[in-house]
């Protein structure tokens, strides 16, 4: 039986409630009036049901997803105005015991270099991230209780935390990591990591099982019920996502809506994040074999539905898509993008070795941090190194209540302002640098806030004369 506020995964995700939204959806897809209804009640911006949202992603009207594309880049601008908060994946360790058969990590590939950072492999990696321009980070590791246990991840997440080098340091770090125990939650919740994240993959439990045919993450209930555990223990910036190409879009997308909704129905806080990777090559990966591959339109369309329907939840993009594709979501919601990235384990400190190896999947967009930068100040989009956010205590229901209210602006565009000017002045190229300093002052120029306006003026002289680290 369907119940958000249940906490056993087969009642907020239930299989009939998903296959019944995807039906109603087909019903009313081509329901005008309906759908006009559901466009006024987005226009509200306060989010839409998954059953709403899925008549709008099944809707085949041209002019009807016109308004869809519209309304998402309306509220994108509202919400996030024209900054996007860059990151870099590190990867700690592919060894791993799952069997997932989209991922070149799963224990059966035999050929793939297994490879694990030792704490002074880390210090390497993130010295080289942080001499990129880097200031967050999200940790990747696969699943593997004696190579990479809870202990290896705090220690990791602790030397991170300690690298001090030059002016760098990496303010932030999210995780990826399988799904554990409210105890190890609380450990990495002490630890201060940002935004705990971790894919579904798919909703399908059916298919889940398939595709994840041994380990502990075969597990559909354990791995579906991770985030609960992660709320239970305190961590209350919780990123999901499923990996489009494994089953059918509309599915996941109805699924991903409805563990959305669960989190709001029970801890009274949304996803702080969602993510949209599609499967990409890899080692021994051919994304061809999956039947449920998904073109650019309708990933497009997915990510400006993603946007209506939950305005306040931020949305990232990764390398795995191409510059092309990263430009055309950009305008439709996306809020992250990662740039500069390796998937392989050692690739930042040493990239020119054949450390790509051990990549977990091929990068597309495959351009330097700096190139990225200036590239999204070029198409007049504000890159943000802030993460200021986390560490002035606006997590969970604190930072969704001043999103919701649209009040993030007064925060985000000046600490935005002044870490890109960190950025300019300490790791950008002399073209990007000057691109950057214009930006700035224009954008200084639009602050509405006559106060913040000058202190933000003051920050940036300082930042210039070599001082670091102004917070809103
Ligand atoms: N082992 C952890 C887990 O099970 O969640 C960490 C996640 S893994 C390092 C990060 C994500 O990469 C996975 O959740 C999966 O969605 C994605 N991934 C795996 N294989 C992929 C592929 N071939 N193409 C694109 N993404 C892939």
């Amino acid at each position: 039986m369907y119940n958000p506020k249940s906490v056993n995964a087969e009642e907020f995700i239930s299989h009939e409630e998903i296959l019944d939204t995807l039906e109603f959806a087909e019903k009313n897809k081509n329901n005008i009036e309906f759908i006009n209804k559901i466009l006024d009640k987005a226009k509200l911006k306060n989010g839409l049901s998954h059953r709403e949202a899925s008549v709008l992603l099944a809707c085949d009207i041209p002019s009807k997803n016109e308004e869809i594309f519209e309304l998402a880049q309306q509220i994108k601008k509202d919400f996030y105005g024209n900054r996007i908060v860059l990151f870099a994946p590190l990867y700690l360790s592919n060894y791993c015991i799952n069997g997932c058969v989209y991922c070149p990590y799963h224990l059966k590939n035999k050929h793939i270099p297994r490879k694990k950072l030792s704490q002074e492999d880390i210090k390497n990696e993130v010295i080289a991230l942080q001499d990129m321009g880097h200031k967050r980070l999200a940790i990747e590791a696969g699943e593997d209780p004696v190579n990479n246990p809870i202990e290896y991840i705090l220690e990791s997440i602790d030397t991170i935390y300690s690298i001090k080098h030059k002016n760098g340091a990496i303010r932030r770090v999210n995780v990826n990591i399988a799904a554990t125990t409210v105890e190890n939650y609380k450990k990495l919740h002490d630890a201060g990591i940002g935004t705990y994240i971790l894919f579904q993959e798919t909703y399908h439990k059916d298919s889940y099982e398939k595709l994840h045919p041994t380990g502990p993450k075969h597990d559909y209930k354990w791995h579906t019920e991770a985030m609960d555990r992660a709320m239970q223990a305190g961590i209350d910036d919780v990123g999901l996502g499923v990996l489009y190409g494994l089953e059918s879009y509309k599915y996941e997308f109805a699924g991903l809506l409805m563990h959305a909704e669960h989190l709001e129905a029970v801890y009274g806080v949304g996803p702080h994040t969602i993510s949209v990777p599609r499967i990409k090559k890899a080692d021994d990966i051919d994304p061809n074999t999956f039947d449920n591959g998904i073109d650019d339109d309708i990933f497009a369309k997915i990510v400006a539905c993603i946007r209506i329907a939950v305005p306040y939840t931020g949305m990232i993009i990764s390398t795995r898509e191409s510059q092309d594709c990263r430009k055309r979501v950009l305008s439709l919601g996306i809020s992250q993008i990662s740039g500069g990235s390796k998937t392989s384990v050692g690739g930042y400190f040493n990239p020119m070795s054949n450390s790509d190896d051990s990549a977990q999947f091929d990068v597309s967009d495959t351009r330097s941090l700096d190139d990225v930068v200036r590239w999204l100040m070029e198409m007049n989009y504000l890159p943000s190194f802030c993460t200021a956010c986390y560490r002035n205590g606006r997590t969970g229901d604190r930072f969704m209540e001043i999103c919701k209210q649209q009040q993030i602006h007064n925060f985000c565009q000046p600490n935005a302002l002044m870490t890109l000017k960190e950025y300019l002045e300490d790791y950008a190229t002399p073209t990007t640098k000057a691109v950057g300093e214009k930006l700035i002052l224009n954008e200084v120029d639009m602050l509405s806030d006559h106060n913040i306006k000058s202190i933000v003026k003051a920050n940036l002289q300082k930042i210039s004369e070599g001082m670091r680290d102004f917070v809103f």
